[in-house]
């Protein structure tokens, strides 16, 4: 297993996150047309139609590419944690 790192926004804490050996999970590709692995879904999309995880980083902070539609959930998880916020 691959391990990321997943921000939990209800805890502000990163906790570990577990991928298959054999999923491409990329945060930086000089290739586009890279086949990649979204780190949510396992989806294999090219790299340069991915969207920059906010959720999924590495031990350096950056993050993940994931497929469109995780994506969009994961704005919507966020949306919920700044409206919990106010
Ligand atoms: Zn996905």
């Amino acid at each position: 297993m691959k391990m990321l790192r997943r921000w939990n926004y209800d805890e502000q804490v990163y906790e570990p996150y577990e991928v298959p050996d054999d999923w491409n999970v990329k945060s930086y590709s000089e290739d586009m047309d890279e086949i990649v692995n979204c780190p949510h879904c396992g989806r294999k999309v090219t790299f340069g139609s991915c969207y920059t995880s906010k959720k999924i980083h590495t031990a350096g902070g950056f993050g993940y590419a994931v497929c469109g539609e995780c994506y969009a959930t994961e704005r919507i998880k966020e949306e919920e944690w700044r409206k919990k916020q106010r």
